[in-house]
């Protein structure tokens, strides 16, 4: 297993004071500049059957505002301030990221979740970005003038992705890339994305090398049909790559090279899944807490009975658990180690923790939990959805199995 390279004889939870500035920074930048666009939109954020045209897309009105949101979190530094002070970040540890994406899930502010940036934001491997690319992509895309996807999942393969049929053949200078995906995040919205495509066949480059990672610009490729799944309609879409004949600029990182380059920033993305789940998780306690101590049915708090106050002591439970994992990975990750079981532990663990508490907290609220103006079904669908994204349940688990020597 991973170790750090220097061992200190204490272990500290606290939070040093810049890491708090930051926080309390983050707070107040929500209540300031988040909250006034999101009530100027009202229940278009809240209700599901607004903010949506009929097959699922954000309305323009909701994209606008995502994107001014998002343009002044880039203004005042936060967006992206993870990534390294050379391409315009701030450079922050993964435990001040870890934090301020685990403090900006617990504000109940719709809008608020693109704050930092999240998938169609800048992420370590665009910070991969050489020459040209730099200015029109990566530079861009930190002051979120520009928003990008991740495209690998394909209708064949998902968890399998190193089968991928997408395809880039050489074609005298160029690169010719023909393929679709499906289920990427932000396509329908991107300005460019960050396509995965075989480039050698895996007879002669192995299962995981010979894929390469290409720049692909939005009028280049067709969007086909959304994926519109519960809890994020509107957000993922089929990309449809036809003869798209692509320079050898076009290449991020180098050829080859993508699936490797990918795993060693799994990580991260990894702490960030973990950030958020734990807290909603928090925060949907906080509110169950509240609930248990005012609401009455036969004449006593509901909170009096055991079968509801030991929901609420199980999820502290699990949050905390989650909540430590996440702190030790992200600690890790600090220490220049990969964090492999430690980050699909986290995936895992934290996603299912979220996703019991969320399902208790509607048990809480009895009807109120169902309903659609409250947000407690809408936290119930993000914390599926994270038990499938980025590495479903079942790969996490075979994952440490393995990290921990089973042979499988
Ligand atoms: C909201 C949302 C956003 C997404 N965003 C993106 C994105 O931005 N970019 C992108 O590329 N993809 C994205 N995806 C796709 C996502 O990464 C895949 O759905 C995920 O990797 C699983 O792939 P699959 O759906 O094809 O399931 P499959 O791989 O077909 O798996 C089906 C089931 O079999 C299980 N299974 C598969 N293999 C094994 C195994 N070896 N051992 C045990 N069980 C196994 C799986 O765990 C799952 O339960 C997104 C999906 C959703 C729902």
């Amino acid at each position: 297993m991973a170790q750090s390279a220097e061992t200190s004889p204490g272990v500290s939870f606290g939070t040093d004071d810049e890491t708090e500035l930051i926080l309390q920074s983050l707070e107040e930048f929500v209540e300031q500049e988040v909250k006034p666009i999101a009530d100027d939109l009202g229940e278009t954020l809240t209700n599901p059957r607004l903010g949506h045209e009929p097959n699922g897309r954000l309305t323009d009105e909701v994209l606008e505002a995502r994107r001014e949101v998002r343009r002044k979190s880039a203004e005042a530094g936060f967006y992206a301030m993870n990534m390294p002070e050379a391409v315009g970040g701030e450079d922050v540890s993964a435990v001040t990221w870890y934090r301020a994406n685990k403090h900006l899930a617990k504000q109940d502010v719709p809008l608020a979740s693109n704050v930092l940036a999240g998938p169609g934001g800048p992420k370590p491997l665009l910070a991969q970005a050489e020459g040209e690319q730099v200015e029109r992509y990566l530079e861009p895309a930190m002051r979120a003038e520009k928003t990008t996807a991740f495209g690998q999942t394909e209708p064949g393969v998902g968890s399998d992705s190193p089968n991928m049929e997408t395809r880039a053949e050489r074609d005298g200078d160029e690169w010719v890339l023909n393929g679709q995906k499906q289920w990427i995040t932000n396509a329908p919205y991107a300005d460019f994305i960050q396509v995965f495509a075989r480039t050698t066949p895996q007879e002669e480059a192995g299962r995981h090398g010979g894929i390469t990672c290409f720049i692909v610009e939005s009028d280049e490729y067709e969007i086909g049909s959304l994926n519109n799944a519960v809890g994020a309609t509107g957000m993922q879409a089929e990309v449809h790559f036809d003869d798209v004949r692509l320079s050898d600029d076009r290449v991020l990182g180098s050829v080859d090279n993508a699936f490797y380059d990918a795993m060693s920033f799994l990580g991260l993305g990894r702490v960030e899944i973990g950030a958020t789940a734990v807290g909603h998780a928090e925060w949907l306690l906080d509110e169950a807490t509240n609930y248990a101590n005012e609401r009455e049915a036969f004449g006593e708090q509901i909170g009096q009975y055991q079968a509801i106050s030991h929901k609420i002591a199980r999820g502290r439970a699990n949050a905390l658990a989650a909540d430590t994992v996440g702190l030790k990975c992200a600690w890790l990750l600090d220490q220049g180690e990969p964090a492999i079981a430690e980050s699909s532990i986290l995936k895992w663990f934290a996603s299912n923790a979220f996703w019991e508490i969320a399902d208790d907290v509607v048990q809480i609220h009895g009807a109120n939990g169902l309903a659609e103006e409250n947000p407690f079904m809408d936290r119930l669908h993000r914390a599926r959805i994270q038990r499938v994204v980025e590495g479903t349940d079942e790969i996490q688990l075979n994952t440490i199995a393995k990290q921990y020597g089973v042979e499988m």
